[in-house]
């Protein structure tokens, strides 16, 4: 057998940038041949990256934004917890090999601590046992999932590096195209697909292929992309070797200290409804909280909106947007995510040695966080309850709030014991898939679209061009919408209109 590279080498490799994006983050973008009036949809990362650079270049720049704040899908919500504490709704942990992401830390001075995504004492509840990771780890059959007699012995990430190397191997070593190439090549593939029917080695039975969905939480995301998944999902959150970081004090720090150089071209509760392009420019209607529209003029649109909400957004004439695009919009599927974050009056997890890491479970609440920060200070925490993926969100989003709250209570009471409900002081959820601005949590492709849509979905369509997490190559996560900030900064920073 090959020897099996971590899987961290994968993505590593993956999210490596253009080293050119990194100095435009640094020292601005090349002065343009001429000014030009920019206008930019949606204040998450990829528009806060795209309408700073572009205003830092001198274009006359404006940025419409549906909500009442900026950051999109990074989410910080402090209420209705008490003592001052955050919990994340949205983005979590920072890979710190994410280096667009890291540079622009760097650049807004803004203090990180580590994100502890994994540790040896980490809770696993499967198939009605509870144990701890080490435990697991020195026997990854305590957990009786009745694989084949070749697949005993094995993690569950071992028998996804193991299914997984020749791809990784050939995908480390290949070159831009060749990556491209290999890309298109199994693109065919969903996940299931890919681990039962291996193209490229040994194929895993039934139970070995749950084994991992249900381990590595991908269990709800059956229908999509081998390839997307692999590259995206699993080879980053269970990589080995892979560090995380969050910032102190609250993600939303980061969306929030592009303000000063954006502020006074910032249009808050603006929901864009509708684009007008010609061969003269492009007009915008947004409306405001009031229903009243307001209409904006400009040489180029920069769209960031997710493609999930796009699509009630009317483009005219209908013609200007190709029919590959209007597919991929309409066809570009956004996994659904729930959270519920719990407020306790004391950190009782602490009592367990869990500072930070999970407990992964195949109850409905699927994955628990325990806080890494505010370690071992005495007082209350706030616990991330609940956090559910893909199909498996379906079933927190039927419910009303009240009762999401209350569900993973009472999972949590299933874990740590009937005491901890006493010391529940309040929650929150937050359900992506009902949140009007996104409609979903991430993109990721379905089967044969990650050979054939990301050139379609970044291409230009008149004066209209496209960025945002859907558009690059790091589907579900912040570094990818900032790449495609930076990319399209560039784009229309060299067009001639
Ligand atoms: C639950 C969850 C967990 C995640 N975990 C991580 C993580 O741990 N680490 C990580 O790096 N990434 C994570 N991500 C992914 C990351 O948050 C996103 O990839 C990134 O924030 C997307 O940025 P964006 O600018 O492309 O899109 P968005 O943030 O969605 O920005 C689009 C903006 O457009 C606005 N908008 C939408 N419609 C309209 C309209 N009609 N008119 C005007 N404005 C509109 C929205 O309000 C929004 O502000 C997570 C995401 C979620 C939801």
């Amino acid at each position: 057998m090959k020897p099996v590279r971590g899987l961290s080498v994968l993505t590593k490799v993956h999210a490596e940038p253009e080293q050119e994006h990194v100095e435009m983050i640094k020292r601005g973008l090349p002065q343009p041949a001429k000014k030009k009036r920019i206008i930019v949809l949606g204040a998450g990362m990829a528009g806060l990256v795209s309408a700073s650079l572009l205003k830092e270049a001198g274009h006359s720049v404006i940025l419409l934004e549906g909500n009442s704040r900026v950051g999109g899908r990074v989410h910080t919500l402090r209420k209705p917890f008490r003592n001052g504490d955050h919990f994340e709704g949205g983005a979590m942990r920072i890979p710190s090999h994410h280096q667009l992401t890291m540079t622009y830390v760097q650049k807004f001075h803004l203090p990180v601590i580590p994100f502890v995504n994994a540790t040896d004492n980490d809770l696993i509840y499967m198939n009605g046992k509870l144990v701890r990771r080490f435990m697991y780890e020195d026997n990854p059959d305590l957990l009786a999932f009745p694989v084949d007699e070749k697949e005993r012995g094995l993690t569950a990430v071992n028998l996804l590096r193991q299914a997984v190397a020749e791809f990784a191997e050939q995908y480390v070593a290949g070159t831009k195209n060749e990556r491209g190439r290999l890309l298109a090549r199994f693109a065919r593939f969903t996940k299931d697909g890919f681990l039962r029917e291996n193209p490229l080695g040994e194929s895993l039975s039934d139970i070995a292929t749950y084994k991992i969905n249900t381990m590595l939480g991908i269990g709800g995301f059956h229908h999509l992309s081998f390839t997307d998944i692999l590259l995206n999902i699993t080879s980053t959150i269970f990589g080995d070797n892979v560090d995380f970081f969050q910032i102190k004090g609250g993600n939303d720090q980061l969306p929030k200290a592009f303000l000063p150089y954006i502020n006074d071209h910032l249009h808050v509760n603006r929901t864009v409804m509708r684009i007008v392009q010609d061969n003269t420019g492009v007009q915008v209607t947004a409306e405001d909280e009031r229903k009243e529209q307001h209409v904006y003029f400009g040489d180029v649109v920069v769209c960031t909106l997710p493609f999930s909400v796009l699509r009630l957004v009317d483009i005219w004439p209908h013609d200007s947007l190709s029919f590959a695009k209007q597919r991929a919009i309409r066809e570009l599927v956004y996994v659904q995510a729930t959270k519920v974050g719990i407020e306790f009056k004391r950190k009782f997890w602490e009592d367990d040695a869990l500072y930070g890491g999970s407990l992964i479970t195949d109850l409905p609440l699927q994955f628990m966080y325990y806080p890494s920060h505010n370690i071992n200070v005495p007082g209350p925490g706030i616990l991330k309850a609940c956090y559910a993926w893909g199909e498996n969100a379906n079933l927190w989003d039927a419910m009303e709030e009240e009762e999401r709250v209350d569900r993973a209570l009472s999972y949590v009471a299933h874990i740590h014991g009937e005491k901890v409900k006493k010391l529940a002081t309040g929650g929150v959820s937050v359900s992506w898939g009902s949140n009007p601005f996104s409609a979903g949590c991430f993109s990721m492709f379905k089967p044969y679209q990650h050979g054939e849509l990301p050139s379609v979905i970044r291409q230009p369509e008149g004066r209209i061009h496209f960025a945002g997490e859907h558009t690059s190559r790091l589907h579900a996560w912040i570094e990818g919408a900032i790449e495609s900030g930076v990319r399209v900064a560039e784009e229309v920073n060299k067009r001639i209109i």
